[in-house]
C-alpha cells in the first residue's frame, strides 16, 4: 500500500510531445516524399544524453539532480537548443523539444542543428546560491558535450541571461586562460555586460509580434483594438504583448502557472509586468482584473490567442472553445495535433512555433556570430535584422502554403525538411 502511493506520488506527468512531434513530421515526410534514407535517419535523435549529479544545498545535504542534453540532428551545423529546468521534463519531452529546434533551424535559413536539454526539478524551491551550484555542476558534467562550435545552449523555460552567464563562466574556467575568450560563445542569451547580444531578451517575443503583424498584413486586418489574450507571462509572453501593445491591441486575458485573470476594458502589459514583480511572478490579484477558471481560459472572448508557456496546451478537449480567429504559437509544440484538426475545422489559422518563435534563435544567430567575430552591435541593428529575417521566412512560408493549398504549419515543416534532405543528398552518408 505505501509502495503503490510513493510510486505513485514519484510519477511524472506524461506530455505527450514526442509522439506531437512524430505525427507533424511523419505527415511532413510524406507530403515532401521524403527519401526514406533521410526519413530514418531523421526520425531518431543522434545523441541522447542523461546525467545525474550531485549538488550540496544551503542546508549541507546533498542531492542528487536529473539533467538531460539531446542532440537531434547536426546536418546543418552544431547543435543548437535551450535548456529548460521544469519538473516535467523527461527524455521524451526533450527529445521532441530537440526535433522540433532542428525544423526550426532549418526553416529559418541558419548554420544549426538541432539539441534541447534541462533539469528535472522546481527551481523555485532552491535559493539562488543553491541554483548556481546546480547550473555550474551541471554545466562540468555536459563537459565536451557542449561547445562553442558543437552543440550551444540558450535560455527556456525557467532559465535566464544569468544561468547563461554562470554556463559560459564554467565552461570557460576549465579552458587554458589563452583559450577562455574563444570559448565565450558556448551558449547564447547571456547578460549584454557578458557577451551577450542587445535585445537578446526580447528577440522570441519581438518574433511572435512580427509573424503576427505579417499575417495580419497579408489578409489586410489592422491590429489596432484588435484583443488578444496570452498564457504564460515569462520572457516570451510578456514580450509579445508589449509590442502587440505598442501596436494599438489590447491585451483581455493571461494565464500563468499560478491562475488565469481577465479585463474585457484591457490589462496594461507595462503594469502588470511591474505587479508581478512584487507577486513572485504571479499575475493573479492584478487590480481591475477578473480571475478566470484555469479550464475557461481558452474558451474568453478574443481576436488572438497566444500560447507561449509549455506544451500541448491546446487540446481536443479545449480547442473549441477558442474564439480567436488567429493562434500565434509562442511556446514550442502548444497546440496537439488532434487540436489542430478541429482548429482547421473552425477556420482557426495557426502560425506554426517553428516559425512564429524562431525570432530566439535568429537573436542567438546574432549573438553567436557577434562573439565569434568579435563585433559589438546596437539594439537598432539587431532588431531591424531580426525583422528582415523573419519577413523572409514568413513570406517563404506563406508563399509555400498558397502554392500548395497546404496550412503553414506543413508548409513550414515543408521547407525545412527539404533544406535537410537537399543537404544529405549533396553530402552522403559516411562511409
Ligand atoms: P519563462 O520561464 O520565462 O515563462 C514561462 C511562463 O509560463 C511563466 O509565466 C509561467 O508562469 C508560465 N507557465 C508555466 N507553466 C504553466 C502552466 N501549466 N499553465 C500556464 N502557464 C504556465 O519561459 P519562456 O522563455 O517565456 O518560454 C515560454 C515558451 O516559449 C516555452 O515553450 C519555450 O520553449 C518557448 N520558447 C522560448 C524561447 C526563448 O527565447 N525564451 C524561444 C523559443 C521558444
Amino acid at each position: 500500500m505505501t509502495l503503490t502511493k510513493e510510486v505513485k506520488k514519484k510519477k511524472q506527468p506524461k506530455q505527450g510531445m514526442l509522439e506531437n512531434v512524430m505525427k507533424q513530421f511523419n505527415a511532413a515526410a510524406d507530403m515532401v516524399e521524403l527519401n526514406p534514407n533521410i526519413k530514418k535517419i531523421l526520425a531518431v535523435t543522434n545523441n541522447e544524453l542523461i546525467i545525474h549529479f550531485p549538488v550540496r544545498m544551503d542546508n549541507g545535504e546533498v542531492e542528487i539532480f536529473k539533467g538531460y542534453r539531446v542532440q537531434h540532428n547536426n546536418a546543418l551545423g552544431p547543435y543548437k537548443g535551450g535548456l529548460r529546468y521544469h519538473p516535467t521534463i523527461d527524455i521524451d519531452s526533450v527529445k521532441a523539444l530537440a526535433m522540433w529546434m532542428t525544423w526550426k533551424t532549418s526553416l529559418a535559413g541558419l548554420p544549426y542543428g538541432g539539441a534541447k536539454g534541462g533539469i528535472q526539478m522546481d527551481p523555485k524551491k532552491y535559493s539562488n546560491t543553491e541554483l548556481e551550484r546546480i547550473t555550474r555542476r551541471f554545466t562540468y558534467a555536459l563537459g565536451e558535450n557542449i561547445g562553442p562550435e558543437h552543440d550551444i545552449p540558450a535560455p527556456d523555460v525557467n532559465t535566464s541571461a544569468q544561468t547563461m552567464a554562470w554556463i559560459a563562466d564554467t565552461y570557460m574556467s576549465t579552458k587554458a586562460p589563452s583559450e577562455r575568450s574563444k570559448n565565450q560563445h558556448v551558449v547564447t542569451g547571456k547578460p549584454v555586460g557578458s557577451g551577450g547580444l542587445e535585445g537578446r531578451d526580447r528577440a522570441t517575443g519581438f518574433g511572435v509580434f512580427l509573424t503576427i503583424k505579417y499575417w495580419a498584413e497579408s489578409k489586410k486586418i489592422d491590429l489596432k483594438d484588435k484583443r488578444f489574450i496570452v498564457q504564460g507571462f515569462g520572457n516570451v509572453g510578456y514580450w509579445a504583448a508589449h509590442f502587440l501593445e505598442l501596436e494599438g491591441a489590447k491585451l483581455v486575458g493571461v494565464q500563468d502557472a499560478f491562475g488565469s485573470i481577465s479585463n474585457t476594458e484591457g490589462i496594461s502589459v507595462e503594469g502588470l509586468f511591474e505587479f508581478i514583480k512584487n507577486n513572485n511572478g504571479a499575475v493573479q490579484g492584478f487590480p481591475g482584473s477578473t480571475e478566470v477558471l484555469k479550464e475557461d481560459f481558452f474558451g474568453l472572448d478574443c481576436d488572438i490567442c497566444i500560447p507561449a508557456a509549455l506544451g500541448n496546451q491546446i487540446t481536443a478537449e479545449n480547442a473549441s472553445q477558442i474564439k480567436a480567429f488567429l493562434i500565434a504559437e509562442g511556446a514550442n509544440g502548444p497546440t496537439t495535433v488532434e487540436a489542430e484538426k478541429v482548429l482547421q475545422e473552425k477556420g482557426i489559422t495557426v502560425i506554426p512555433d517553428i516559425l512564429c518563435n524562431s525570432g530566439g534563435v535568429i537573436g542567438s544567430y546574432f549573438e553567436w556570430l557577434q562573439n565569434r567575430n568579435g563585433e559589438l552591435w546596437e539594439l537598432d541593428e539587431i532588431l531591424a535584422k531580426i525583422d528582415k529575417k523573419i519577413r523572409e521566412v514568413f513570406r517563404k512560408v506563406l508563399k509555400t502554403s498558397e502554392e500548395k493549398q497546404i496550412d503553414m504549419r506543413s508548409a513550414a515543416y515543408f521547407i525545412a525538411i527539404e533544406r535537410i534532405e537537399k543537404a544529405y543528398i549533396q553530402r552522403g552518408i559516411f562511409p
